[in-house]
């Protein structure tokens, strides 16, 4: 018998995870399936960022590094952020990690325990309410809404606030949602906040570098009020193609920098070594290939939004950023759930069902447009002749 902890039993998932098995195991028995399921580019990394980790390799860089990461690529993190929003951050606070996630698995674990309460977006990433049930903290929903135009609302989340808030979670862009919160709701946020002193708050970013329709992304560094209690997540799963190297970054108030560290030493010692000095070409090296894929997403998004709002008892609001669309389909009489589950099965549409993302995503499926226009086409033509012809389970 093996005795684990009860926490275990409050673990969650991503069922976008589940999704793709499922998809794959479809299709590997012939089926044609078209997965707009996943949140991942489907662009090959930049070649001149698989070049840097292969010469890495060969000029021998295979040991460990530092658990923080290796000072150049903290610098170019630091000067990255300078660049893009004009902020100075040292590099000895910023800590290189194994993935955007790993940043939100520390913070959680750092402020999460029974009897505190941890405030996040929700629909938003799964993995945030279920690293704070893990802890034994209460997740307290801070509810997205699309009359909101699924951006955060300042005077919502500041009201749900207790003296034991211990932590807030923030996501813009937004993942399932493609939400940008505007900057006058974060400004009115920060203000806020400074009638809360004692509250840490993690700025999700990671979707920072796919904002559309010229809006630049307003990042939560920006606010000197509340530097000293934020944690900025950041990585290159997203804005370089590169989920599978698993490369994150964030940026750490000085008190938790130390923890963030010992949780690196006793976790994973340090980021593969190679896959750093990508990071480095990724940030120092030309930026184009990410404004030509962001203008790809773009075009798609003009596709899906245009596709989805033609199908019978489905709407969708325009998506902000992010490469995701949130469509409405509670006049279809459909449950999200059972409706991505048909799609998969019946239809051959791998899609994610809103309540994956929290109770307020019923009502809502989420589809990636990091696919091609040609399968965004034929998946929204599938949705269309499946909900002309099936009636809700
Ligand atoms: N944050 C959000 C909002 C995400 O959607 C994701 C990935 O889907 C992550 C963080 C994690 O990114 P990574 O793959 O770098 O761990």
């Amino acid at each position: 018998m093996l005795h684990t902890i009860a926490a275990f039993d409050r673990l969650g998932e991503e069922n976008a995870f589940a999704v793709l098995a499922r998809a794959t195991a479809l299709a590997s028995q012939g089926r044609d399936i078209v997965n707009l399921g996943i949140g991942q580019p489907d662009f090959p990394t930049p070649p001149h960022i698989v070049d840097a980790a292969v010469k890495a390799l060969r000029d021998g860089h295979h040991g460990y590094t530092p658990a923080t990461g290796v000072l150049p690529l903290r610098e170019a993190v630091a000067r990255d952020l300078h660049r893009r929003f004009s902020v100075d951050v040292s590099p000895e606070r910023v800590m290189i990690l194994p993935g955007g996630k790993v940043t939100m698995f520390m913070a959680i674990l750092m402020f999460g325990e029974p009897g505190i309460e941890i405030l996040y977006p929700d629909p938003g990433f799964p993995i945030y309410r279920s690293m704070i049930e893990f802890t034994g903290a209460t997740p307290i929903p801070v509810p997205i809404r699309e009359a909101n135009g699924f951006a955060f609302s300042a005077q919502e989340t500041l009201s749900l606030i207790t003296p034991r808030t211990r932590l807030l979670i923030l996501n813009s862009p937004a993942n399932p949602t493609g939400g940008v919160t505007p900057k006058a709701e974060i400004d009115a946020l920060v203000a806020g906040l400074e009638r809360h002193p004692d509250v840490p708050v993690m700025s999700d970013e990671i979707y920072a570098s796919m904002t559309y329709d010229g809006e630049a992304h307003v990042s939560l560094l920006s606010y000197p009020s509340i530097r000293e209690r934020l944690i900025h997540l950041d990585g290159a799963s997203k804005s370089y193609a590169m989920t599978g190297w698993r490369l994150g970054w964030s940026v750490w108030p000085q008190k938790l920098y130390d923890f963030a560290r010992k949780l690196a030493v006793n976790a994973h010692s340090c980021v593969n070594a190679a896959t750093q000095w990508a990071g480095i070409a990724a940030l120092d090296g030309p930026q184009d290939c990410v404004t030509k894929m962001v203008a790809e997403f773009d075009k798609r998004r003009h596709v899906v939004l245009d596709g989805l709002n033609r199908l019978p008892g489905v709407s969708c609001i325009k998506p902000k950023g992010a490469f995701y669309a949130f469509p409405n389909i509670s006049r279809s009489g459909w449950k999200a759930k059972p409706l991505a589950s048909a799609l998969l099965e019946e239809a051959g549409v791998a899609v994610i069902g809103g309540p994956d993302f929290g109770v307020h995503g019923e009502g809502y499926l989420r589809l990636s447009y990091a696919n091609s226009t040609e399968n965004i086409l034929r998946a929204i033509e599938r949705m269309g002749e499946f909900l002309a012809r099936r009636k809700a389970a």
